[in-house]
């Protein structure tokens, strides 16, 4: 086995479960990564903090994968304070999740152009460090897929056209593209 990765909500929703006895048993078993699932900054309690920091503290490496959710963080502001919060526990943002489509939570669906404007919002409004992947699943298992908003204006032979986050567009000079073909 190269590395142990563990997914839980305990962190969020039993952070007291999270005991020091647990961690020193965990902790034999390195490396272990845990990705835990905090959706809004009202989940990160002094409890869930004092979780966090004791998975830290035993050398766990901890990620978030939130989901985005209609009504509850699918806002900007939101979603900043949530991964800023995140660090501070010691929590690195990893994906922000596009709900799936199921039975009984249509309510909660948001729009792809939500998390798009979440992603847009965050580069320049905050640090690298506190922006995660958004995640489409693409239908039918077909997988994972990162959808960034789109900085790339047009490229061509010896440039790229982009955009920066404030909107300026910058023509960068790139003369190890020779061939636009390989581009496109
Ligand atoms: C998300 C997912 C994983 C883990 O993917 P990472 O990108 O490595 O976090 C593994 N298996 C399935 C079926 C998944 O949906």
């Amino acid at each position: 086995m190269d590395y142990i990765r563990l997914g839980s909500r305990i962190p969020v929703t039993m952070p007291q479960r999270i005991t020091k006895e647990l961690c020193d048993m965990l902790k034999k078993y390195h490396p272990i990564y845990l990705n835990t699932h905090f959706n809004h900054p009202m989940e990160i309690t002094e409890e869930s903090k004092a979780a966090c920091e004791r998975l830290a503290d035993a050398g766990i490496v901890l990620g978030n994968q939130a989901v985005l959710l209609n009504g509850i963080n699918n806002d900007k502001f939101v979603m900043r304070v949530l991964n800023h919060e995140l660090l501070k526990c010691r929590v690195r943002p990893y994906y922000i999740f596009h709900a799936k489509h199921v039975q009984g939570t249509t309510h909660f669906n948001t729009s792809i152009e939500d998390g798009i404007e979440i992603m847009e919002y965050l580069r320049g409004y905050t640090s690298g460090m506190a922006i995660p992947t958004f995640i489409v699943n693409a239908p039918k298992g077909q997988g994972k897929t990162p959808i960034f908003p789109n900085y790339i204006i047009s490229r061509g032979p010896g440039y790229v056209k982009f955009r920066t986050w404030e909107g300026n567009v910058v023509k960068y000079e790139d003369h190890e593209t020779k061939d636009i073909h390989e581009l496109l």
